[in-house]
């Protein structure tokens, strides 16, 4: 943690990213001040403005470990709000042919509605933290830019100051374009073509289904490419997603619906979805690209001025990154105040390089994944067809080795980086394990240590 030095900082959005940040500098400032344009009820419902938040999100262990570090006890106040404790082991994962090994790795995840997590941090860091402000409808127009420094923020009828601004507004922030009248130009921005459609609809779980289960099933990329999760949230409910890609689009009807869940390789939805009780229409989402702003290659930064979250990198769903990144960029956002200063020229840049590293991983791990399906366009990391020729082995190791599963898992998860997949002793059972893979019935639960 930083030590306090003064001075003050505007954070703009309310979401996971903003929250984030703010939680951050109001252990470095003297008072944080987040200014929100949709109205904040308190109650668990989307908001207008987060429209993805009536679909499932799933908390990565990488986002889990953070809040609990920012806001220790945090996953019992999801719990007692009604979201779902689950082990790994009660993770159902079908891919490339059959179901992963269910390794117990001792980790025990959170699932819940978005809005819950949402207005769980919320409550958490306006009740903990005295220096946190948050404005509600209230939109920011512009940046006060003085001198080559963003000073702070109007808003239709109101002027704020800050020494620093934190535009947390998401995937279309419009802020840097603002700063190129001022000379600063606007960064490239690497796209990767998915044109992924969300059909999601919530379900309230037969009688006889009380197990906390998350379900994932993806289809083969070269062949088909949907998929299908399933999460446990709140009231004994469960969101369940089935997207397609380039074009394939989930239906809305309810046959086409399950239709769809039936037509994936494992069964596991179609069933699950069989005995449940539809609690509202499907709802649909679409995103054409997964983006990442290249902010760390820009020349010039405005002083006094970062983005942060989505604004930097909007990956594609499925992965389920979005949140946790967001948390570890804000975390780098910490030290590069503490190393830099609020004020300091050299902020933006030191911080944009931090928050690239952060990125990289989840970036090239969802690329990896989107450049298996041969539709996928745009920006191709280096090494990617190479990477996707070893994850197959990964993949299909999955079957019979707990250990390549739990590690894998634990990449996905953002806590274990990928080239612990890549070791000698790993490669090896890696190799062994894929060719013993069936495809069949879904393994019951193993502790990590138990084999392979
Ligand atoms: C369909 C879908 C499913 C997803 N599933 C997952 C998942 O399973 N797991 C996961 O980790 N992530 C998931 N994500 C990503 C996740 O939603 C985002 O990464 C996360 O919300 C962090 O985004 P953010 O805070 O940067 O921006 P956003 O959530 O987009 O929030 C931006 C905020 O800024 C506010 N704002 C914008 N402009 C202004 C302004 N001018 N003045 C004031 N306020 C303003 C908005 O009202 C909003 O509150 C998913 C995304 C989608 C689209």
């Amino acid at each position: 943690m930083g030590e306090r030095r003064g001075g003050t900082a505007i954070v703009i959005g309310a979401s996971i990213a903003g929250l984030c940040a703010a939680r951050v500098l109001s252990d470095r400032v003297d008072h944080v001040t987040v200014i929100e344009r949709d109205r904040i009820t308190g109650a668990h419902i989307p908001r207008r403005s987060v429209p993805q938040g009536r679909h499932g999100h799933v908390l990565l262990a990488a986002g889990h470990q953070r809040l609990r570090r920012w806001f220790p006890g945090i996953t019992g106040d999801l719990e007692a709000a009604g979201a779902v404790r689950y082990g790994t082991e009660e993770v159902v994962f079908h891919q490339a042919g059959g179901y992963r090994m269910r390794p117990a790795l001792g980790y025990r995840g959170v699932s819940m509605t978005r809005p819950l997590l949402e207005e769980t941090i919320r409550g958490r860091l306006l009740r903990g933290y005295m220096n946190v402000s948050v404005t509600d409808e209230v939109a920011v127009d512009g940046l006060i830019v003085e001198d080559g420094r963003v000073a702070g923020v109007r808003t239709d009828g109101a002027v704020y100051r800050a020494d620093l601004v934190v535009a947390c507004t998401g995937r279309n922030t419009r802020f840097l374009d603002q700063l190129e009248p001022a000379g600063f130009t606007a960064p490239d921005v690497s796209t990767v073509r998915i044109d992924i459609a969300y059909g999601t609809r919530t379900v309230r779980l037969g009688s006889g289904r009380t197990d906390p289960r998350i379900v994932l099933v993806v289809d083969n990329p070269r062949a088909g490419h949907r998929m299908g999760t399933v999460v446990p949230v709140e009231d004994g409910r469960a969101i369940v997603t089935l997207a397609g890609f380039h074009g394939d689009v989930p239906p809305t009807d309810a046959d086409g619906f399950h239709a769809f869940a039936r037509s994936l390789p494992s069964p596991a939805i179609a069933d699950l979805l069989a005995g449940t009780e539809p609690l509202g229409p499907v709802l649909t989402h679409r995103m054409p690209t997964s983006q990442r702003r290249r902010m760390e290659l820009l020349k010039r930064h405005p002083a006094g001025f970062v983005v942060l979250g989505d604004a930097i990198c909007s990956f594609n769903p499925v992965y389920g990154q979005g949140m946790s990144v967001a948390a570890l960029q804000a975390q780098e956002l910490g030290r590069a105040v503490d190393r830099h200063g609020l004020r300091s020229s050299r902020l933006p840049a030191a911080f944009y390089r931090r928050a690239a590293r952060v990125v990289e991983v989840p970036w090239r791990i969802a690329a990896a994944a989107d450049f298996a399906d041969p539709r996928t366009s745009g920006a191709k990391p280096p090494g990617t067809d190479l990477l996707n020729r070893y994850l197959d082995h990964v993949l299909r190791a999955c079957h019979t080795s707990p250990r390549v599963a739990g590690q894998l898992l634990q990449v996905q998860n953002l806590v274990a980086h990928p080239r612990s997949l890549a070791t000698p002793v790993m490669a090896a059972r890696v190799f062994t394990a894929a060719r013993d893979s069936p495809a069949g019935t879904c393994p019951a639960p193993v502790t990590h240590d138990s084999t392979a």
